[in-house]
């Protein structure tokens, strides 16, 4: 048996010394990554759900590696967050997100992803406040997207920055509502401008009457706080036939489109304009 075992550490060690070596690999090449722009934002729409116009567009971020390609964000932000590297990329994020909405042929909103831990490690609204101003971008029409996670170290620090936003005229909305352990707790620290039901939720919606049932107790505790809902990862029409009768506000997902490069943005409004 002891010999086993030890046969097992030697086993795995070479691939876990490997992984580790990647993992480096990619955190030194992350650092370069921001100066040799390589970064690229995609935006994916986000419409009203009675009327399904276009009334925003999520920025979602994607490395533009070298070699290895195109890079997802669950690739990299996890380990940009680890150091204060994902506070220069924040940053990236924020100034490109308003240089691009400030081009843009009507007045979407432009919704951006801030890291609790970029809240927590520079002054976003700061940041922000000076990319509006550079890009004479209206704040109204930006959204600040955060997970309930940003409450977990220091909650009062965190609604204090969430409330300089607010007080910038932005809107924040919080993600992925309902994954977390206690979404419902958070709500009473904070009066967000609306609520993303993650898509586990969406996913399983006419599959599940509990699934049902949830996302209809999510949409009107949201309505009876004075919420916006959007609902994420919607595919189908069956999906938005029922978010539709659960008066969900918006709608996201690849029913309506991908994220796409900002190139799309223009096609996207010509498109609209042909009818
Ligand atoms: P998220 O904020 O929840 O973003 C939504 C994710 O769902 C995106 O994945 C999007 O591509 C995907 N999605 C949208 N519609 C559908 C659908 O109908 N079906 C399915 N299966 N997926 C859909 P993506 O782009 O890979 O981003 C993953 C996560 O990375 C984001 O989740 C967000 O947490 C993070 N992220 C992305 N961009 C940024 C950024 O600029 N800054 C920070 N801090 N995080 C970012
Ligand atoms: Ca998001
Ligand atoms: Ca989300
Ligand atoms: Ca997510």
């Amino acid at each position: 048996v002891k010999g086993e075992g030890r046969g097992t550490v030697r086993f795995f060690e070479p691939a876990m010394e490997a992984q580790l070596q990647a993992r480096r690999q990619l955190e030194s090449e992350l650092a370069l990554a921001v100066a040799r722009g390589e970064f690229r934002l995609h935006y994916q729409p986000i419409v009203n759900g009675r009327t399904g116009e276009i009334e925003t567009f999520e920025a979602l971020i994607r490395w533009q590696h070298p070699v290895r390609g195109l890079i997802g964000p669950a690739e990299f932000i996890p380990l940009a967050e680890q150091s204060d590297l994902i506070v220069g990329l924040g940053q990236w994020v924020i100034e490109t997100a308003c240089a691009d909405a400030a081009r843009w042929p009507r007045p979407w909103r432009v919704s951006i992803n801030v890291s609790p831990s970029q809240l927590r490690l520079s002054d976003v609204p700061a940041a922000v406040a000076a990319a509006l101003e550079r890009h004479e971008l209206d704040p109204a029409r930006m959204v600040v997207e955060i997970t309930e996670s940003v409450f977990i170290q220091d909650a009062d620090a965190a609604v204090v920055v969430l409330n300089r936003l607010r007080a910038m005229g932005l809107r924040l909305a919080l993600d992925d509502f309902g994954t977390g352990y206690s979404s419902l707790s958070y709500l009473q620290l904070f009066k967000f401008d609306k609520l993303k039901i993650d898509r586990t939720f969406v996913r399983r919606l006419g599959e599940n009457s509990d699934t049902l049932t949830i996302v209809r107790a999510i949409v009107n505790l949201a309505h009876n706080l004075g919420m916006h809902v959007t609902a994420e990862g919607v595919e189908t029409a069956g999906q938005l036939a029922i978010l539709r009768a659960l008066e969900c506000d918006q709608m996201q997902g690849y029913l309506f489109g991908r994220p796409a490069p900002e190139v799309r943005i223009a096609e996207t409004d010509a498109a609209l304009m042909r009818g």
